[in-house]
């Protein structure tokens, strides 16, 4: 469904171009917009006029400019255009309506139901998608779009999710379905490729040309933007590093493989250790092993408590997980050669412990050249990173 038509103005590239201009600008004068776009100073008099007319754009104020007159300077009525972004995980669906400075109005997180199935999955997403709207609406709001960012394989040109492993899906056109359903258009993405787009608009990743967005969970993935872009690969699987191979003769992984990333820094490779640790009856000093709790019961909260709290055995095996992540990225670093590492996903109560252990590991590996500017952070838009990120699809094409 097209997008454009749904802000008249932004049918033309020029428009687009100054309104992502401006956006991307600390402060910009029509002058600088000139400077910027090679545009002749009338036409870009013209567009801003229409802009500003549109309500897309507004009038903030006087720059700096040591010669006399000060120009006006520009900025985007961040209220004037309004995204659902949704995240649907391995359990649950979390969105939020956003504005076009990724301020969050309105969230709404459902679970799925017990031992859900492909009905009951699309059943949750639209109620997600339904209470959103119904929120807009009572604001005063319309939405332009609706982005989605879907763990596994993404067919992002079609919006077909390929590949959910967590929720036994294959092939399934969700962004045909939520269109039918709500009349709005959608566009789709893998979650850790969503979570790289956003951060490089809203979050740690702004203005970063070369970026690498890591995302820890149940699985494991990244998005890797490259020269401003994300990039997807030719058949919707770049960035896939938690398939990567870091043990060659190491377990089975879910994806076939043996040995991947994901078998040993995941969360749930970190409580399948633990467990086995447990039932052994090893750890019984650990903080997971007092009273009467099972081990089958405990939780990555528990996990992340447990670490917080400075527990030898949780911290140990995070130590674990964080090392194979560190091999991971110095593997990844050494091939795309990115300015910034961001990490993020549930593990994010626990990436202030991570990060350090990680950072070690890569500085130890990665290659001699890469040492110098290294910088590993957490992303900067925390746990709505992927629903932030989604929004950021519909985003990037109103002003691509
Ligand atoms: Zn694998």
């Amino acid at each position: 469904m097209d997008l454009l038509s749904k802000i008249p103005i932004l049918n033309e590239p020029n428009p687009r171009l100054v309104l992502r201009l401006v956006r991307e600008a600390e402060s910009v004068s029509r002058a600088d917009l000139a400077r910027a776009t090679g545009l002749h100073p009338s036409t870009i008099t013209r567009l801003v006029a229409a802009l500003l007319e549109a309500g897309l754009l507004q009038e903030s104020g006087e720059g700096q400019n040591d010669l006399g007159r000060k120009p006006i300077v520009l900025s985007v009525v961040e209220d004037a255009i309004h995204v659902v972004g949704l995240a649907v995980e391995a359990g649950f669906v979390s969105g939020v309506l956003v504005n076009l400075g990724a301020r969050i109005l309105e969230r709404i997180d459902l679970p799925f139901p017990p031992a859900a199935e492909q009905d009951s999955v699309l059943e949750t997403i639209f109620a997600v998608v339904a209470g959103l709207l119904s929120r807009a609406q009572a604001r005063g709001l319309d939405v332009a779009g609706i982005g989605v960012a879907m763990h596994g394989t993404v067919d992002s040109a079609s919006g077909i999710s390929i590949f959910a492993p967590a929720i036994g899906w294959r092939n399934v056109a969700v962004a045909e379905l939520l269109e039918e359903r709500f009349g709005l258009p959608v566009r789709m993405e893998n979650n850790a490729k969503a979570m790289a787009l956003g951060e490089a608009w809203f979050g740690n990743g702004q203005g970063v040309r070369h970026l690498l967005a890591v995302k820890v969970g149940q699985a494991i993935g990244s998005g890797v933007i490259l020269n401003g872009e994300l990039f997807v690969g030719a058949n919707f699987s770049a960035g896939e590093i938690g398939h990567t191979t870091v043990i060659s003769d190491g377990m089975r992984c879910k994806c076939g493989n043996f040995g991947c990333l994901e078998t040993v820094a995941s969360i749930d490779a970190v409580l399948k250790k633990l467990r086995v640790i447990l039932k052994r009856g090893d750890g019984t000093s650990s903080l997971l092993a007092q009273g009467d709790l099972d081990p089958d019961e405990l939780t990555a909260d528990d996990v992340y408590q447990a670490v917080l709290a400075g527990d030898g055995l949780a911290c140990q095996l995070w130590d674990e997980a964080a090392a194979y992540l560190g091999v991971a990225l110095a593997n990844t670093m050494n091939i795309l050669n990115p300015a910034k590492v961001l990490i993020g996903g549930d593990i994010l109560p626990i990436v202030d412990y991570l990060l350090p252990r990680i950072r070690e590991v890569v500085v130890a590996r990665v290659f001699d050249p890469l040492k110098a500017a290294l910088q590993i952070e957490p992303v900067g838009l925390g746990e709505n990173a992927v629903a932030v990120g989604a929004a950021t699809l519909v985003f990037r094409e109103l002003l691509g």
